[in-house]
């Protein structure tokens, strides 16, 4: 079905659809929903396909014969560095795993670049007057709050389906030092679901920049999370960069945590092996070694890198026929309409819905009156900020498939009405 364009209605025909608009929001208010589509968790059943890791591991020694119950092995147990080596496409020597969180191996990258300084840096970082991070948008909102939280200060670019505005990072990064990174989620970005292309990539690494320690925070967190048979492979930046002659430039990080449980998943950090030393030097002074029972339930479990794509299948049983439920709902009331974009993510944890400019904090606040909890608008910019108040993030993969079909009718409801409602006082209709 496809609707007509609301811009094309007579002020009758627009005054007509407002009240039909309003009518459905007030039997949908009527229900009495409590539905949640804020955060990118994964259901109970998704944790279920892991339940095997609560008997494992079998074994007290890792393959070396290290016991895996005692202190030691910084870098993480060698079985599954190799699995992720093989999955991000480097060398174990290139890997470390960690803990539960990539996030917080982010923020410790950050901190060493603030206190210490990188492997490439005339000084600590909290010499210089000031560091600036490029933050496409809309993106990731955890990594620009980590970084603000320090002072960093974020200098948006716009995201396109195949990575940042390269032409807009290039002219920032070329004469300006203070420009020092650029967080770029290359593989089914949260929110909008963009594959970084090779060719992006390849711009990534070899472009010039003013600072000699810019680096790219390359979180790969949904490298393996496809929706479709069509699997996005993604790029290979630590290659690109090392033949770019910038071989400490990119800093990669991934995690398990929309692969196994989502708290006691395994974390991985990857990137040259100067930057290795660099990052295990410092985190020497934190820990005397990682948690490698967990780490070898893992290596148990997963048996190889393939074990961890056949794994990731399930995972997409559960949630595509979600996702699918996403775009149904937002198809049915809204295609033709001229009110709405939403994304067609082949992977990952979101949708990206753009709604009519200036109305995106009217459908949360609707949804909200209604029951349904959505991301708060402007949460994928820095700040919060949404300079078009447009843009909303909707994760369906915590709820069971008949409440991601409920919520998504209410959201399209609350999208049509709020439409309806700015385009009839555009016009200075009173309704
Ligand atoms: N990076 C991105 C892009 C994410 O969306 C998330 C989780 N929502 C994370 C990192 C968090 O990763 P972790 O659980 O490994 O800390």
């Amino acid at each position: 079905t496809t609707h007509a364009p609301l811009a094309d209605l007579t002020d009758d025909e627009l005054t007509r659809f407002l009240q039909d608009r309003q009518a459905a929001y007030d039997r949908l208010r009527g229900e009495g929903l409590k539905l949640d589509l804020t955060r990118g968790k994964p259901a109970p059943e998704q944790l279920d396909l892991s339940d095997a890791l609560l008997g494992l591991p079998t074994s007290t020694k890792d393959r070396a014969g290290t016991d895996v119950r005692n202190y030691g092995g910084l870098e993480g147990l060698p079985q599954l560095r190799e699995i992720f080596a093989e999955l991000l496409g480097t060398s174990p020597s290139q890997v470390i795993v960690g803990g539960n969180s990539s996030l917080s191996m982010m923020q410790t990258t950050i901190v060493n670049f603030l206190l210490h300084g990188g492997v490439d840096s005339p000084r600590r970082w909290v010499e210089e007057e000031k560091v600036r991070f490029i933050c496409p948008v809309p993106g990731y909102d955890r990594h620009f709050s980590l970084v603000a939280s320090f002072g960093i200060e974020l200098v948006t670019v716009d995201m396109h389906a195949d990575g940042p505005d390269m032409a807009a990072v290039e002219a920032l990064v070329k004469d300006d030092p203070t420009i020092r990174g650029i967080w770029i989620v290359p593989t089914y970005s949260n929110p909008t679901g963009a594959v970084v292309s090779q060719e992006i990539a390849a711009r990534l690494a070899a472009m010039p920049t003013a600072a000699p320690d810019f680096t790219i925070f390359w979180d790969n967190a949904y490298a393996f999370h496809h929706l479709t048979e069509d699997e996005a492979k993604s790029a290979d930046i630590l290659s690109l960069t090392a033949a770019s002659g910038h071989p400490n430039r990119a800093i990669v990080f991934a995690s398990t945590s929309k692969i196994t449980y989502a708290g006691s998943g395994v974390a991985v950090l990857a990137t040259s092996e100067a930057n290795i030393a660099w990052y295990l030097k410092h985190l020497s002074m934190a820990s005397i070694g990682p948690d490698k029972v967990n780490q070898l339930r893992h290596a148990e479990f997963f048996g190889s890198a393939q074990g961890v794509r056949d794994h990731m299948a399930k995972h997409r049983e559960i949630l595509a026929p979600k996702f699918a439920a996403v775009d149904a709902a937002l198809t049915d009331e809204l295609a033709g309409r001229g009110v709405a974009e939403w994304s067609h993510p082949t992977g990952g944890y979101f949708v990206n819905l753009d709604v009519l400019d200036g109305t995106a904090s009217r459908v949360v606040q609707l949804a909200k009156e209604a029951g349904i909890a959505l991301t708060p608008a402007g949460a994928s910019f820095p700040h919060g900020q949404d300079p078009r108040d447009r843009n909303i993030r909707l994760a369906p993969s915590f709820p069971g498939l008949d409440e991601v079909r409920t919520a998504m009718a209410g959201v399209a409801t609350c999208v049509a009405l709020a439409a309806a409602e700015k385009v009839a006082a555009d016009r200075d209709l009173r309704v």
